[in-house]
């Protein structure tokens, strides 16, 4: 073998995926990775790939055994490391060379090494890989960010190791700097809000039916041959229907109630408070796996104030059907997706980014976890009117008419009997917000006059700004 096509740094979980399918696809790969022992039993449990793998024990092997103009991916924790790793490089590489973080950096981390890169250096992209272990090993979904004509010198490798839909390549240059990662992290903000709202409904019907996981499951599996047809959902009925190895009851039954998160969903509420960008379904999500880390908290507060029904009266159970979840889920969705296309478009504008919104869809369409049937009808409905919210796309308006009905009613007999559903809850709040047309904050701008005198806009268009608040208003 001559040189090889490109390298890779870190053969972790992600990295020895990605070396693997790389090689799979045809390209010759250098790699190395902190512990060398890990290095060589990669290589040694390679197979017939192993012939296209250069495993390399120093980083001056691995810079020798690629063919200039490098391009060395990075699949390490994002942070400190990536830096770590980008100052070890530097030196040893030439004009021309680029670095791909590949993993799940903060884009203004990608921002600030892009900055670093355009005024000397190694070549930087920062792209966002979605889908996994196995998306990594068979097809991710691949968000790019960085110079195009950087992008374009590794598109050739990155389409072909990436998620095909239909035969399009689920891999797309998003923009400049950080555009990548940003488009990852709100990905990651939905794939929140998308396992909230499926948790939401799996407690609707585990507390307030009193379903099985067995039966649950069954409704999952139902649901993933409709218009709920996503990734999602077909794992939460193969999590709802696995037997515990050592209890042999339900699995389910018996995994702690408390998520875990690396951080990037909060990455994203953060980024769309300070984009003035509503995604309140992701923000719900978000806040609700911080609620369940409080199990102590909350096991007081169920001693304290009692615990919410486990099974709804005979009477309110009608007001809950399996097909009204369905239905309340569909439109919980759709308003989700509304909200975080809406963020990113809101973002484009701010950051002036191209971030091409049906593009986006469409990478999203597989490979990544919120991989969903659903995504190919937003891509058309996105197509020519990226500016639209979503849910005033004709075929999404109808598909809100005809569910918002269900979301009320779900969210409303939860309410009414304890069942907390923080996500579907907020999606509602979203859609009945966003058709009021005369809204409470008449009553914000009168108060934020009286104390601050900010002054306000007439309806009759008069030109009296300010209230009779006189001596009263504090000023
Ligand atoms: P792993 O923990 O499985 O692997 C981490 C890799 O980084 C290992 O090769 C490790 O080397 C190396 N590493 C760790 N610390 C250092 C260091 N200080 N200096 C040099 N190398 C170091 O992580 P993943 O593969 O899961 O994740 C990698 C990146 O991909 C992260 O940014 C993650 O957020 C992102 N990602 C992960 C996904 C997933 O599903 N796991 C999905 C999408 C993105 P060593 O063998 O020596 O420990």
């Amino acid at each position: 073998m001559g040189q090889a096509e490109i390298g890779l740094i870190g053969l972790g979980t992600m990295g020895a995926m990605l070396a693997l399918n790389i090689a799979e696809k045809g390209f010759d790969i250098a790699v190395w990775n902190r512990t060398t022992a890990t290095t060589r039993a990669f290589h040694a449990g390679a197979g017939e790939l192993a012939e296209r793998i250069v495993p390399t024990e120093t980083l001056e092997a691995l810079v020798a055994a690629i063919k200039p103009p490098r391009a060395i991916i990075l699949m390490v924790p994002a942070g400190p490391v990536v830096d770590d790793e980008i100052a070890k490089l530097t030196p040893l590489l030439s004009p021309g060379d680029m670095i791909i973080d590949a993993g799940n950096a903060n884009f203004h981390d990608t921002d600030r090494r892009a900055a670093a890169a355009a005024k000397g250096g190694p070549r930087f992209l920062g792209i966002g890989v979605s889908g996994g272990e196995e998306g990594a090993r068979h097809g991710p979904s691949i968000m790019g960010g960085g110079e195009k004509a950087d992008w374009d010198r590794v598109a050739h490798i990155l389409r072909a190791i990436a998620a095909q839909y239909e035969g399009v390549p689920c891999a797309t240059h998003m923009g400049p700097g950080g555009a990548g990662h940003f488009v990852k992290a709100v990905h990651n903000g939905i794939e929140y809000a998308d396992m909230q709202m499926i948790a939401e409904v799996y407690g609707a019907m585990r507390d307030g039916l009193g379903m099985a996981a067995e039966e649950i499951a069954a409704v999952f599996r139902r649901w993933n041959e409709g218009p709920l047809h996503s990734y999602l959902v077909e794992i939460s009925s193969e999590v709802a229907a696995a037997r515990d190895p050592i209890g042999g009851g339900p699995m389910l039954d018996m995994i702690l109630d408390r998520a875990g998160q690396k951080g990037t969903g909060r990455w994203t509420a953060i980024e769309a408070q300070l984009l003035a960008a509503p995604i309140t379904v992701i923000e719900a999500a978000v806040a609700a796996r911080n609620l369940s880390a409080r199990l102590d908290e909350r096991q007081a507060g169920e001693a304290l104030f009692g615990a919410a029904p486990q099974r709804l009266p005979a009477g309110m159970a009608g007001g809950l059907t399996i097909d009204g979840l369905e239905q309340a889920l569909i439109c919980g969705k759709i308003l989700c997706y509304a909200q975080g296309f809406a963020m990113i478009g809101a973002a484009a504008k701010a950051f002036d980014w191209p971030l091409p919104l049906p593009e986006i869809a469409r990478v999203w369409r597989a490979g990544c976890i919120i991989r969903s049937a659903m995504l190919n009808d937003m891509a058309t409905a996105l197509t020519g009117a990226p500016e639209r919210n979503l849910m005033f796309a004709p075929a999404f308006a109808e598909k809100l008419k005809a569910t918002h009905g269900a979301l009320r009613q779900a969210v409303s007999v939860a309410t009414l009997n304890g069942l907390p559903m923080p996500a579907l809850s907020a999606g509602l709040a979203y859609f009945d917000m966003m058709r009021t047309a005369r809204s409470t904050a008449n009553m914000i701008q009168g108060q934020r006059d009286f104390f601050g005198a900010h002054g306000f806009d007439r309806l009759d268009g008069a030109n009296s700004h300010h209230g009779p608040w006189g001596s009263h208003a504090a000023g």
